[in-house]
């Protein structure tokens, strides 16, 4: 989608800290950090958000969480949160699907 965000992040058109890339996804460090590590995982795909998964894209979502695995674990993260805004209510700010990896401080339970 040319007038999104990430969407341009992914094609290189706006600079990003990346932390992992493949043919599926894009990973790079949020530019306002809410943790002392916070990145977010984003399909290179257009997926404006959670509520637009289904079954002919849902695979990506599956693939991003292996990546988070992945991620986390070369990190040395042992614990951590996921979280993916959806609508403006929520908190979502860029209307394209990512999921925020936030550790390395004590977290709250509800989120506020
Ligand atoms: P949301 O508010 O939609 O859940 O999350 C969007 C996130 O994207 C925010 O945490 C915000 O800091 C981050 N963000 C917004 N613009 C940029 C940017 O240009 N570069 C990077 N790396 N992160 C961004
Ligand atoms: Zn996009």
């Amino acid at each position: 989608m040319s007038d999104c965000l990430f969407c341009k992040i992914v094609a290189g058109e706006i600079p990003s800290k990346k932390l992992y890339e493949d043919d599926l996804c894009y990973a790079f460090y949020d530019i306002d950090p809410q943790a002392p590590t916070h990145f977010l995982v984003i399909p290179k795909q257009h997926i404006p958000s959670a509520a637009a998964v289904t079954s002919e894209n849902s695979a990506v979502v599956g693939h991003i969480f292996e990546v988070i695995a992945k991620l986390t674990r070369e990190l040395g993260l042992e614990s951590f949160r996921v979280v993916s805004n959806i609508g403006e209510q929520a908190g979502q700010s860029v209307f394209h699907l990512h999921f925020h990896v936030l550790a390395g401080r004590d977290m709250t339970w509800p989120p506020g």
